[in-house]
């Protein structure tokens, strides 16, 4: 099993669609069984759809991502207890 930490370093891979078969579905069943991942995700591709449509031309998925992913994990995902 994923953790949710893991699933914020995947976020812009997925979005992207560069995550392996094995991957995505390690993350769907993460995300089925993680309400808050499931939300990050959301915002997470609220962010990228945003950032790219504001900036289209020069700001790949997987930037946006990173840019969303560094803000929302420092004030979401910090706090997590796991293990
Ligand atoms: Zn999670």
């Amino acid at each position: 099993m994923l953790r949710c930490r893991e699933i914020s370093e995947q976020a812009s891979d997925h979005i992207d669609g560069r995550l392996s078969a094995g991957a995505r579905m390690q993350m769907a069943m993460h995300l089925l069984m993680c309400g808050r991942c499931r939300s990050f995700m959301r915002q997470m591709r609220l962010t990228v759809a945003a950032l790219r449509a504001r900036d289209e031309e020069s700001l790949s998925a997987g930037r946006a991502a990173e840019l969303a992913s560094a803000a929302m994990v420092a004030s979401r995902i910090s706090d997590e207890k796991e293990d």
